[in-house]
């Protein structure tokens, strides 16, 4: 029997390591945001997350990761997870069985209506930044992982699985996805980012695009900061903000601006 993945971040005890874990609900930790993971391939994680901001607060025990080994849930002589599309075609699917006992696995512990369960698919709805918000107020998350030609459609349904895409194109698989969903919801949980504003004024949270940001030098290749950002005049900073950004929304993504407008009327 394959070992289960080991967990990551301070806070976590290494219950899962041993084979008991079977028959016990997840350790969670001590109130911390915790991202469950069921992937065929746990060793992709935590990946791009154990750097940087994220890294340092998994370190720090802020946030909780617990990448779980669908394989472990495999049964029978050949330990299939997978099989051939009923109906033919190419590829494999993940067997609706494997996962079922893998999201049940995952489930123990906690209510769905503080702990979402999420497949990462690009039929789900579009990820934006208010689901990242809604996920990060949230206790913690389920993320289910696809490979090959996705999971069996049962599963799915009978569980209540959200689904959820990264974009209009394919993957191989659902483990960039899920590092994405959790960078951007971690790093609105407290304290991970340090300095609270930052959230409040970036891209989306307003229903707008950023403006242009500018640092040292204050010339490069003949090209200088726009004055108004050095003259020190705060209410007049925020003015030229508010503009670019409006203006930047409107030529980029005429989408955001329609339901901005809608918001503020
Ligand atoms: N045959 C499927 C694609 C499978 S891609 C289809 O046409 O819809 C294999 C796995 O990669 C999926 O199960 C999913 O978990 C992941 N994946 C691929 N593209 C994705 C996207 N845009 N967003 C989120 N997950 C994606």
């Amino acid at each position: 029997m394959p070992t289960p993945a080991k967990s990551h971040g301070r806070l976590n005890i290494e219950a899962t390591r041993k084979p008991r874990a079977l028959l016990q609900d997840t350790p969670d930790l001590a109130g911390a945001w915790k991202a469950k993971v069921l992937t065929l391939y746990p060793d992709m994680f935590p990946g791009i997350l154990g750097h940087s901001l994220t890294g340092r607060a998994l370190n720090e025990g802020l946030w909780g990761l617990e990448p779980i080994d669908i394989r472990m849930f495999a049964r029978g002589k050949h330990r299939n997870v997978d099989d051939t599309p009923a109906g033919g075609g190419a590829g494999m699917v993940l067997r609706a069985d494997v996962v079922g006992r893998a999201i049940d696995f995952a489930d123990k512990g906690h209510s769905r209506a503080d702990w979402p369960v999420v497949y990462l698919s690009p039929r789900g709805k579009p990820f934006t930044q208010a689901m990242a918000r809604r996920f990060s107020e949230a206790r913690g998350i389920t993320l289910l992982c696809g490979r090959f030609e996705g999971v069996d459609e049962r599963v799915l349904e009978a569980r209540q699985v959200e689904e959820v895409s990264l974009g209009d194109f394919v993957l191989t698989g659902g483990e960039i996805a899920a590092q994405a969903l959790i960078d951007a919801t971690v790093r609105l949980l407290p304290k991970v980012l340090g300095n609270a504003e930052s959230t409040e004024e970036e891209s989306f949270s307003a229903g707008l695009l950023e403006h242009p940001q500018y640092t040292r030098p204050a010339e490069w290749e003949g090209r200088t900061i726009p004055d108004v950002l050095t003259s020190g005049h705060h209410g007049k900073v925020a003015a030229w903000r508010q503009e670019q950004s409006e203006t930047i929304t409107k030529a980029r993504r005429p989408d955001l601006w329609e339901a901005y407008l809608k918001d503020k009327s």
